[in-house]
């Protein structure tokens, strides 16, 4: 599956805030927004701030979404059809599926410091879901999925020291772990309160209905 290969904190420049996508490094003084705190580019240092049209708002809001879960377009826009086609709100429904992904999932549960972290020890096979093992992070799970980290990475350094690590990690009470048997479960699907608030739904949905 593609994904974006470039420079990251070009992207929480571009959004004005951090995102958190490199984990630990984001809440030390080495955070790039702490040194520059204005948008990428030649002209990012002189560029005024205008007043945003409301599709600005909108782009600004589906990019932002994106970025923190690490989706490309194409993978956006097909969750956004499938929440459309889904009984629920759109919206709320769009949310639930990208906090449903693997790589997600096992960020949520504390077994990695970022979701980009996340993808990679997925995609190096390192862990199972309902015992079989997976490399693919957009797999999206449903309540009693459970996720393991495989048999044979468990003697790996990192995994020797993730369930110390992993506890001075909260995780989402829609999810339950055991840390002793390094696994997770989904027990249901996210409420809208425990997805990230500064995230709106509501402008992703009207930049997609255009
Ligand atoms: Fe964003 Fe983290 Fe980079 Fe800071 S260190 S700019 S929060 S990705």
């Amino acid at each position: 599956m593609a994904r974006y290969i470039g420079p990251v904190c070009k992207l929480c420049r571009r959004e004005g805030e951090k995102l958190f996508l490199k984990g630990e490094r984001c809440y030390t003084p080495k955070c790039a927004l702490e040194k520059r705190s204005y948008p990428p580019g030649d002209h990012g240092r002189m560029r005024r701030r205008r007043r945003e049209s409301d599709y600005a708002r909108q782009l600004r809001a589906k990019q932002r979404a994106r970025r923190i879960y690490g989706v490309l377009e194409r993978q956006f826009r097909r969750y956004y059809r499938m929440a459309l086609k889904s009984r629920g709100l759109t919206g709320l429904t769009l949310l639930q599926i990208l906090e449903s992904r693997l790589d997600n999932v096992v960020y949520r549960l504390g077994f990695a410091s970022s979701r980009k972290q996340a993808r990679q020890l997925v995609n190096h096979g390192h862990f199972t879901v309902n015992g079989r093992r997976t490399d693919i992070a957009s797999m999206l799970l449903k309540p009693g999925d459970v996720v393991s980290v495989r048999e044979g990475s468990r003697d790996t350094v990192y995994f020797k020291n993730l369930a110390a690590e992993a506890e001075t990690r909260t995780h989402p009470s829609w999810l339950s772990r055991d840390l002793k048997n390094l696994s997770g479960r989904v027990e249901r699907l996210p409420e809208r309160s425990e997805i990230d608030g500064s995230l709106d739904e509501q402008l992703i949905v009207e930049y997609y209905s255009r």
